[in-house]
């Protein structure tokens, strides 16, 4: 038998993110599959939002269709409001999050719920399996005070949306995980914020690819003695090991660090619909036009 090495995990590539817009004209800032060619198995697509401006998001996003995948807002300012046609009615406030599973489908808005100041946060898409994409949809809404936060003694504080941080001996799992709710991607979303010049480290799966965004200070990624700088507002690729090492510079740092299994399976992707297959994505948009992306007994 081999002996057990942890092996920390090097920056593999840097992804920065470009300004678009998406919805009615809100305007973000994509990394993750900002291109095909920037997906990270089962990671799709990553956009940050984040102004002072109600100009850049007041128009919002009118209803709209998702099929094969899941969506998770984050907020970290402003108040959003999820509407669908299950008749589900979301209020996102500051440091909450929406873990929507679209499946065969969903129909959904998401409209700004203030008509000024300052509205921050990210959605990610994280794919679903081939044999989970035409599971029915789901919905959940996680209010702020809902999220374990972590402040360890040297000043980190560790807010844990999804899968477990392990610090000191101690395991704490945010309100998604595998024990909770079976995910064949079983994702880590971890949101820390590391004062200057400190250090964090968490537990990896070796198997699994992981990604850091930073969106205040910047950061380096340490392994093997090396230390690889990440700029503010780019996505981190990180490479193979259990582990990851992060050093905040000489501001204080704030990034989401991000980790699944991948799917390793065929991605065809058309907009909002996201099947292994062009037919399955043909069949998605006739099941729009006909009402059947959402009809639960078809
Ligand atoms: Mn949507």
């Amino acid at each position: 038998m081999n002996s057990v090495k942890i092996q920390s995990r090097a920056l593999k590539q840097v992804i920065p993110s470009l300004a678009t817009s998406d919805g009615a004209g809100v305007k973000l800032r994509r990394s993750i599959g900002a291109h095909a060619s920037l997906r990270l198995d089962p990671f799709l697509m990553l956009d940050e939002f984040g102004t002072d401006n109600p100009g850049d998001y007041i128009a919002g996003f009118p209803p709209h269709p998702h099929r094969g995948f899941e969506t998770v807002t984050y907020m970290l300012d402003g108040r959003m409001q999820h509407r669908d046609h299950l008749g589900n009615v979301g209020d996102l406030g500051p440091g909450s999050v929406q873990w929507m599973t679209a499946g065969r489908g969903v129909i959904h808005s998401e409209m700004p719920l203030q008509e000024s100041g300052r509205m921050r946060g990210f959605q990610l898409w994280i794919n679903l399996a081939a044999r989970e994409k035409m599971k029915p949809a789901e919905y959940r809404d996680i209010p702020a005070a809902d999220l374990p936060l972590i402040t360890l003694d040297d000043g980190t504080q560790v807010k844990v949306i999804a899968g477990t941080f392990a610090h000191a001996g101690q395991d704490t799992s945010g309100p998604i995980n595998s024990a909770c709710r079976r995910m064949t991607t079983d994702p880590l979303f971890l949101d820390v914020q590391l004062p200057a010049g400190v250090t964090f480290s968490q537990t990896i799966a070796q198997d699994h690819n992981a990604f850091l965004y930073v969106y205040e200070g910047d950061v380096a990624v340490v392994a093997d003695g090396r230390r690889q700088s990440l700029p503010t507002q780019a996505a981190g690729v990180l490479a193979e090991g259990d582990r990851v090492e992060i050093v905040a510079g000489k501001q204080a740092a704030r990034f989401i660090l991000l980790a699944a299994r991948p799917l390793r399976e065929p991605v065809v992707q058309h907009g909002p619909f996201v099947m292994n297959s062009r037919e399955e994505i043909e069949q998605a948009m006739r099941d729009y036009q006909t009402g059947a992306l959402t009809d639960a007994a078809a």
